[in-house]
């Protein structure tokens, strides 16, 4: 593996060679990249995506890799993580969060703000960067529902996108096409009561009691526009407890592949491959992956 090392002058923020996809991925599968980069917030994050840029050093940015599947054979690009990016600050419509905050976090500021509107996310797996790229939602409800603005590194430029330029829709956003990293969010958010927001947690928290356990990225495919869910057409099509090397179709949730502990990624894909061709040849549907390749 080519080594990719970042001087002093790069600065302080902790780095870790190699970095180990099966170790960090919720799917526990995938190869090594040669380094990872923790920047501590959106200004670390910023000076050292520039330097990047500069230097021409490739670079992929993750947050808590619950919606990725990595390539076995790892990849040759610096690893940027922005985990430890978990600032959160007052604004006059509710708060700026940075990248790399966890729903638990953000959910425990709005607690003590008493800001009311994130509660959907209670239990989901995500940064905040990681939900305002994907758009992630629950229950109903959708980041992009929350978002005033989001702050991105645009090729050395620092952006704030409004809601509108950020072109969401169900599980997308202009994030997905144009290359930009997001530094932070805006949230818009109402005040609302201690008790009030602790109602609305535990009932979010309460519908995800029957998701599966075990190594996943959570729903592998986006639902499609019939309004039969993509876990019902899995299901329909008998594919249920189907196997690919160490890759299973959960038999709780149709729509979730679990990695038995010996999955590659080669088997995930394989599995979701066989997946897509069964559901399209028994019912002329077309699955669309909600999972992010890692490439
Ligand atoms: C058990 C389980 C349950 C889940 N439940 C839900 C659910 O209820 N609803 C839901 O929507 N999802 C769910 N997911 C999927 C996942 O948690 C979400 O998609 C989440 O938003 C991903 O956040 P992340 O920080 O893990 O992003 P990652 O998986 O690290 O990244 C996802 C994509 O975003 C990109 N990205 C991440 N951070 C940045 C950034 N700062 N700038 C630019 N690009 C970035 C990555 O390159 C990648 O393409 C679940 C996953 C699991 C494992």
């Amino acid at each position: 593996m080519q080594r990719i090392e970042l001087g002093q002058s790069y600065g302080n923020f902790k780095t870790e060679t190699p970095f180990d996809f099966s170790k960090n991925s919720s799917i526990g599968c995938g190869g090594f990249a040669p380094c990872v980069a923790y920047p501590c917030d959106d200004g670390e994050l910023f000076a050292l995506l520039s330097r990047l840029d500069a230097d021409g050093i490739p670079f992929v940015v993750v947050g808590n890799m619950t919606n990725v599947l990595p390539p076995d054979d790892g990849l040759q690009k610096l690893v940027v993580c922005t985990k430890r990016m978990r600032g959160i600050s007052r604004t006059p419509n509710g708060l700026f969060v940075q990248a790399g905050v966890s729903a638990g976090r953000l959910l425990r500021v709005c607690q003590t703000e008493g800001l009311l509107g994130a509660e959907f996310l209670a239990g989901v797996p995500c940064t905040l960067g990681g939900a305002l790229f994907m758009n992630a939602g629950a229950g109903g409800s959708y980041v992009n529902e929350i978002v005033e603005s989001v702050l991105v590194y645009r090729r050395g430029r620092r952006v704030e996108l409004s809601l509108a330029e950020c072109r969401y829709g169900y599980k997308t956003s202009a994030f997905m096409q144009n290359g930009d990293v997001i530094l932070g969010g805006r949230l818009r958010l109402k005040t609302g009561s201690d008790r009030e927001i602790a109602e609305r947690k535990a009932y979010y928290l309460g519908r995800r009691a029957h998701l599966p356990t075990g190594k996943s990225m959570g729903c592998v495919f986006k639902n499609p526009d019939n309004g039969v869910s993509a876990g019902a057409w899995i299901e329909k099509s008998g594919l249920k407890g189907v196997r690919i090397g160490g890759a299973v179709v959960s038999n709780e949730h149709a729509n979730f592949i679990i990695n038995d502990r010996r999955a590659t990624s080669a088997d995930v894909r394989k599995l979701i491959d066989y997946v897509k061709d069964t559901v399209k040849s028994r019912f002329g549907v077309d699955l669309q992956e909600e999972i992010r390749y890692l490439e």
